[in-house]
């Protein structure tokens, strides 16, 4: 029999979710039919936007945020080196330049100070997307002001903060961003298999996304007139929909959502307490006045004096455990190299020699966390 194997994030899906998916396979439409709308007004109602649109995926879903902006080809957008690809290959597919800023050393996410000395420095910064990394929110109040300040637009990368909480407020996604992008990928919080939204309280915006969403093919007025199945297509769009089964099980996934938070926060809480046995580990830092962290991601900073990263990995893999990186940083990329990045990011650079992420996710035990607490003993000899 092949041996279990921990990985750093799973879903979870119960006979209630599986039946619930059933039901829709005996509706006349399994795509673009009422379980579609119905996700997306329990999105709305659950992270407190006016809209929102489902679509295939969280890297689609920044296609289309940025692509709403209508901003012009020579306009850049900044944001940080620690994050998925998609965060930046969407500025790409934009055709903007993507500018990147260092984090900051407490919560990983995107320094607003940084960030502000680059839009005084350079005027083609007209949007700033944030990452709430791990599900640690970044500092939406000092990207509020640098908005009011400057005139950019704000994006929220938001895949990893789902039932995140901000100054107490689980909907502060949509308070403070223009446009905020989700994914429902299988590792995140909740999950439609693969999905994602776009969220937002912009008629305008999300007018624009629904077109976009599929091929741009706009209904109005004046193509009734020249019958019921006439459409126009003034400017290309995509096929970015997500089908009804999917978010049949968004819908009942994130009716667990609470539920699967709270258990991601036990589990950080007894991590916190193993990790603090030794000065070789740094367990992640929030201010709980502040910050309700869903950890998404558990990432743990350990100094790699006595065993080579690598070989800490591998021997972890063999023993069971497949731990993971988040991320590398997007500079130290060859599609990003090309962009000409000259500049140092310390605080990335040493996150990133450090960096581990931990299994966390709903069904992992307490029995295999101290398992695991153990094998990383043993192989950092403490
Ligand atoms: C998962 C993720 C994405 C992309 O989502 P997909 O659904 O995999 O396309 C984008 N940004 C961040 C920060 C993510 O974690």
């Amino acid at each position: 029999m092949k041996k279990k194997i921990i990985n750093y994030g799973r879903q979870h899906i119960s006979q209630k979710d599986i039946s619930f998916v059933k039901n829709v396979f005996k509706s006349e439409l399994i795509t673009q039919g009422n379980y579609v709308d119905l996700f997306e007004k329990k999105l709305s109602k659950y992270f407190g936007s006016k809209y929102s649109c489902a679509v295939s995926n969280g890297t689609s879903a920044l296609h289309l945020a940025i692509k709403s902006l209508r901003l012009k080809n020579s306009h850049s957008i900044i944001t940080s080196p620690i994050t998925f690809i998609s965060t930046a290959s969407s500025i790409i597919m934009n055709n903007h330049k993507p500018i990147l800023a260092d984090i900051d050393h407490k919560t990983y996410t995107l320094d607003p100070n940084i960030v502000e000395q680059k839009i005084k420095k350079d005027k083609s910064i007209k949007a700033i997307i944030g990452v709430d990394y791990a599900g640690h929110p970044c500092d939406w109040e000092a990207f509020k002001f640098l908005k009011n300040k400057y005139g950019v637009y704000l994006i929220n990368d938001n895949c990893h903060a789902m039932g995140s909480k901000y100054l107490g407020k689980k909907n502060y996604a949509c308070k403070y961003a223009d446009i905020v992008t989700q994914s429902y990928h299988p590792v995140k919080n909740f999950t439609t298999g693969e999905g994602g939204s776009v969220l937002t309280n912009n008629k305008k915006i999300f007018d624009f996304i629904k077109n976009q969403r599929s091929h741009n093919m706009v209904k109005d007025a004046s193509t009734n007139k020249k019958g019921i199945w006439y459409y126009k297509v003034k400017e290309i769009g995509y096929n970015y929909r997500i089908t009804d089964f999917q978010c049949a099980l968004g819908i009942s996934q994130l009716k667990q959502l609470d539920k699967f938070v709270s258990k991601r926060v036990k589990i950080a809480k007894y991590y916190n307490e193993l990790f603090s046995a030794s000065e070789i580990f740094k367990i992640p830092e929030y201010n709980l006045k502040e910050i309700y962290h869903s950890f998404h991601l558990y990432p743990l900073l350990i100094n790699f004096k006595k065993i080579p990263r690598i070989n800490f990995f591998n021997k972890m893999l063999k023993l069971g455990v497949r731990l993971q990186v988040h991320y590398i940083p997007l500079y130290k990329q060859p599609f990003l190299k090309k962009i000409d990045i000259k500049e140092k990011f310390p605080v990335s650079e040493n996150f990133y020699s450090r960096e581990v992420s931990m299994p966390i996710y709903f069904n992992l035990s307490k029995k295999d966390q101290f398992s695991i607490y153990k094998k990383v003993e043993n192989l950092l000899n403490l």
